[in-house]
């Protein structure tokens, strides 16, 4: 009786090293383990010992007999990773904590001051990371701009994702522990500077994350009713800069650009019953808006064809479970090159697999839908008849589609904060290996960064654990090495 990983996976790693067979893969030092979609467990190495039961703090591994019809299909996906990409018997690899080796301070050796600004998933695992470390002693000040802690698990997590946000239960425990002092409420930059703050602390690590959606950059994507997928997300989830929103639910079509996870997630909102939403982070206005909505028909186009789907598999089956979803069989000739490496290929050969599954007609009885259309290219929106009309090129010929809310969902870009560098092209904190670098390309001493602002939007909540890891292991190394100048007496 194998245990299974299912939906929803944060990817941390934490069960890993719990497992006495290795059995759980790709691990953080595996070069899969950056593009991995999720952790899978080999059944065929399994000792059902239950040990990553407990380690999971998102509650993502039950045993085979106890999964649920909805969570059925992952027993096949954890089975068929290993098939494709060769045993977990079969793995030559030595994950073990780093911090193993290392020594402890001596009692008078000085404590190292810490800001770390951002009180979401990366600001999180910095702390973490400093207060795992043994060979340093750290006092450590969260800044959050936001009455509330959390950042995307709180303010970007899809309210019906219960379990995934339960990781916020680790973050807060983290945040009590002593040595650490959170400040709520508090923006840097305009609260307090970059400078000031680099002046009271060795080191500041900014993890401001990446609210915002990139910019579509065609004719008519200023129109009204045109709102970015990132911006809708926060709205429904309550998040403060957003309350003013009001996107138009009242025409039967949206359409959605681009196919990534946040894509899957607004679709799914919208078409799901309403009142899955009622008793979490939704919001009453959010919630209301989705009782009365005219929405029936939410259609995804993604530039490219099946195999380069920017969704992940748990979540195209978890928008499956809740309402029908149907793509017309000439979207699914796959396309490009096959990848070489053995995951790309699984993965590849996964998603057409569960697209070509899927019906290529249907609606749930009151008409509820999601449709993905695959090589379609938008080239412009337009006003029309009191919504709006999305052109696009579908596989080189021109068309279009007539809706009344557009939601470019085509990936993040991080937030600036004044006085520490950002480039706009990434929308990132330009970086080397989590260490700041200024206008000249020089690293900016006592300056990191951390998580998408560090790398760009990419990997799901744990990921930012290994990023963080890397990050403190650059403060850490400059503070033993002196680089770092001591705090200014307050
Ligand atoms: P994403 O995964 O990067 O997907 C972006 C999509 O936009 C792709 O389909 C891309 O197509 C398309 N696109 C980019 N530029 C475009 C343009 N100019 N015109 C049309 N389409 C364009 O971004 P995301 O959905 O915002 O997700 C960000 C990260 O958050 C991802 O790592 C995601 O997995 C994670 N996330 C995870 C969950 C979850 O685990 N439940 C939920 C939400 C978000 P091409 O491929 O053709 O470039």
């Amino acid at each position: 009786m194998p245990h299974v990983i299912v939906q929803n996976c944060c990817n941390d790693a934490s069960c890993v090293p719990e497992c006495p067979v290795d059995c759980i893969h790709p691990t953080p030092d595996e070069p899969d383990y950056a593009t991995a979609e999720m952790l899978y467990i080999d059944p065929d190495v399994c000792i059902d010992c239950g040990a990553c039961i407990d380690a999971c703090p998102v509650s993502a591994i039950t045993t085979d007999y106890e999964l649920t019809a909805e969570m059925a299909p992952f027993e096949a996906m954890n089975a068929d990773y290993y098939a494709a990409v060769g045993s977990a018997a079969d793995r030559d690899h030595s994950f073990t904590d780093p911090r193993i080796g290392r020594r402890r301070p001596s009692s008078d050796a000085e404590t190292l001051s810490v800001a770390v600004v951002g009180a979401g998933a990366a600001g999180h695992y910095v702390v973490s990371e400093l207060q795992h470390r043994i060979d340093v002693r750290a006092t450590i000040d969260v800044y959050e701009r936001l009455p509330e802690p959390g950042g995307l698990v709180r303010f970007g997590v899809a309210p019906d994702h219960a379990e995934t946000k339960k990781v916020q239960e680790q973050f807060a425990s983290s945040r009590a522990q002593s040595g650490v002092t959170t400040h709520l409420g508090v923006r840097v930059g305009e609260d307090v500077s970059a400078a000031e703050l680099s002046a009271a602390h060795h080191a500041v690590v900014y993890a401001v994350g990446s609210l915002h959606g990139r910019d579509l950059g065609l004719p008519g994507a200023d129109l009204p009713g045109v709102t970015a997928a990132a911006d809708f997300v926060a709205w429904y989830n309550g998040h403060p800069d957003f309350a003013g929103l009001a996107p138009d639910l009242g025409h039967e079509r949206v359409v959605v650009l681009g196919n990534g996870n946040v894509a899957l997630d607004v679709a799914r909102i919208l078409t799901a019953d309403p009142e899955t939403f009622a008793g979490t982070d939704m919001t009453d206005e959010a919630l209301s808006a989705l009782r009365s909505s005219q929405v029936r028909e939410v259609v995804v186009l993604a530039r490219r064809g099946p195999g380069h789907a920017a969704f992940t598999a748990p979540e195209l089956v978890g928008l499956a479970r809740t309402v029908p979803v149907v793509v017309e069989p000439g979207d699914l000739d796959d396309d490009g090159d096959e990848p070489t490496a053995a995951q790309a290929r699984y993965y590849r050969a996964q998603k057409v697999e569960l697209l070509r599954s899927l019906p290529a007609a249907g609606s749930a009885p009151d008409g509820r839908r999601v449709v993905l259309r695959f090589g379609t290219t938008p080239t412009a929106v337009a006003a029309s008849d009191g919504g709006l009309t999305v052109a696009f090129d579908d596989h080189g010929a021109p068309s279009e589609l007539a809706c009344g809310l557009v939601l470019p969902s085509i990936g993040l870009k991080g937030t600036s904060v004044p006085g520490v560098p950002y480039d706009e092209a990434t929308g990132t904190i330009p970086n080397a290996d989590g260490r700041v670098l200024g206008p000249d390309g020089a690293v900016l001493p006592g300056v990191y960064v951390a998580g998408w602002c560090k790398r760009g939007p990419t990997g799901v909540i744990g990921t930012n654990r290994f990023d963080a890891r890397g990050t403190v292991d650059a403060l850490i190394a400059d503070f033993h090495a002196g680089v770092l100048s001591a705090p200014s007496a307050e």
